[in-house]
């Protein structure tokens, strides 16, 4: 699963400019997406091909136990405990500060990964940094979130962290020179054949009805093995099969087996929730049509949006709304989520089990959208066509040209556009050719991207 990093420290000492900083070039592609939500304190991102998530968390205030405060402290060190690495960000102007004390403390006690990272220090000596020594946490690293400066070098010493075991693995496979090429063979088999299983997320916030769901999609059938041992800490996967298809759900937010059925046991985790959708080819969000769709629920459907996961979604508890409310949940669902438009959508009664095989039959579909596999000739003719039909607009005096395509990923489906002038396509053109590629190859439920590359 996606490793998580959390930025920690004290209010003021930058940890939202350094988020800012750290997750940037993921903006410019969220721009494309309209009316996309998001939850600004979550982001994906990656560093020398490494991707993890990083989250900004709000206040950590260890002492105290009541209040809004005291609520951003917990939330802080559920944040902690499922993260992998720890950023402790401290502030070079104001120095060294009591609470550092008692969050290098707290952190000292939880056993995770520290950097110590010691912000605002362009143009300060590096005598600043040697207070921060005090707090037990290695050696500090001056950085600035603003200027940038000592930025990569974090990143760096992240991504380290990230991945404690590459540096032997490639000791050994130089000393074992040609013995390596059977093990990668042996893995690109494997991951071959885990291609035909979808893996599927059921997401949603608390009470919506997830283990309802699990239970009523995988309690009537057989199920092929519990709680496999996976590589990473308790995220437990269900394979199930139905009409011959075979899934995997993969744990979202605290699902855990109880005897023969599942709960949600633990308190809801954002953090869990997105590295399932991460880990997934399709996600079906679950949402409560007795009660509209929330901030939250926007902030999850945005995330899955931005991972590029096929989508379909799924209407809960249909069976005790009213046409009143019915009507409301529909007006709510296009007014807040109509970056998901390419997803199905269902209206179903997890309770009543009514509904669920038309979501299955969604989710197969869009699993199929999302691996499909289109050659440059077909990509370039329906790139032609969509060109004849509606020409990029002049930027100036020159006008893009458009001239062939080839398929750049999938899941999501990416295409790759080779022309001259691309950079001068406007976002609103990029999006009239992804709504055309979607309509002419059928990819409903997954969706698209369109990627330039220019000669000049
Ligand atoms: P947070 O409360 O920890 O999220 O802190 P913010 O990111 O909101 O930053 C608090 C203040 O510090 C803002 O006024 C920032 O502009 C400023 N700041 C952040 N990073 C730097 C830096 O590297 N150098 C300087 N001089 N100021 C910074
Ligand atoms: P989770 O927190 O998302 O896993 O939600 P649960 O599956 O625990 O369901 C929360 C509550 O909603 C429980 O009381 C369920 O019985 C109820 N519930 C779930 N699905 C339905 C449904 O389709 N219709 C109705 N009326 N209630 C449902």
């Amino acid at each position: 699963m996606i490793p998580v990093v959390a930025l920690v420290g004290r209010p003021n000492v930058g940890k939202s400019t350094l988020f800012n900083r750290i997750t940037r070039s993921r903006d410019a592609l969220v721009a494309n997406i309209p009316g996309l939500t998001r939850d600004r304190h979550y982001a994906k991102t990656q560093w020398e091909g490494q991707p993890f998530l990083v989250v900004d968390t709000g206040g950590f205030e260890p002492v105290v136990d009541t209040g809004i405060v005291a609520e951003m402290a917990k939330q802080t060190r559920q944040a902690i405990a499922e993260s992998d690495v720890v950023v402790f960000l401290t502030d070079a102007r104001t120095g060294l500060a009591p609470q550092d004390q008692h969050i290098a403390a707290y952190l000292r006690r939880t056993g995770k990964p520290v950097l110590l990272a010691v912000n605002k220090a362009e143009g300060l000596p590096p005598t600043a940094m040697a207070e921060f020594h005090e707090l037990g946490l290695g050696q500090p690293l001056a950085v600035s979130a603003a200027h940038g400066s000592g930025v990569g070098s974090l990143l760096d010493d992240i991504t380290a962290l990230l991945r404690p075991e590459a540096e032997p693995a490639h000791e050994e496979a130089v000393d074992s020179g040609g013995a390596s090429d059977p093990v990668a063979g042996e893995a690109e088999v494997l991951s071959a054949a885990t291609a035909r299983v979808i893996k599927l997320a059921i997401v949603g916030r608390p009470n919506v009805g997830k283990s309802t769901l699990v239970n009523a999609l995988v309690g009537e059938e057989r199920v092929i093995a519990f709680d496999q041992p996976g590589t990473t800490r308790d995220a437990i996967e269900v394979p199930f099969e139905r009409d011959g298809v075979e899934y995997v759900l993969i744990d979202t937010a605290g699902l855990r087996r109880k005897g023969k059925v599942f709960e949600t046991i633990e308190k809801f985790s954002v953090l869990k929730t997105l590295q399932a959708i991460e880990s997934a080819n399709v996600v079906v969000l679950l949402l409560d049509a007795s009660e509209g769709v929330s901030d939250q629920d926007a902030h999850i459907a945005g995330f899955a949006v931005e991972s590029g996961r096929a989508v379909v979604v799924a209407a809960n508890k249909w069976d005790k709304v009213d046409a009143y409310q019915r009507q409301l949940f529909t007006n709510s669902l296009n007014e807040r989520l109509p970056f998901l438009s390419f997803a199905r959508q269902h209206e179903i009664s997890a309770l009543s089990r009514k509904g669920l095989g038309a979501v299955l039959k969604s989710v197969n579909e869009a699993y199929k959208a999302a691996f499909t596999k289109l050659s440059t000739p077909r990509l370039t003719r329906a790139l032609q066509e969509a060109v004849a039909f509606q020409q990029p607009p002049r930027a100036g005096t020159v006008r893009p040209k458009l001239r062939y395509a080839h398929q750049g990923g999938q899941n999501p489906p990416v295409i790759v556009i080779h022309g001259n002038a691309l950079d001068r396509v406007p976002n609103s053109y990029t999006r009239y050719l992804e709504s055309r590629f979607s309509k002419v190859f059928k990819l409903s439920g997954t969706p698209l991207r369109v990627e330039y590359r220019s000669s000049h």
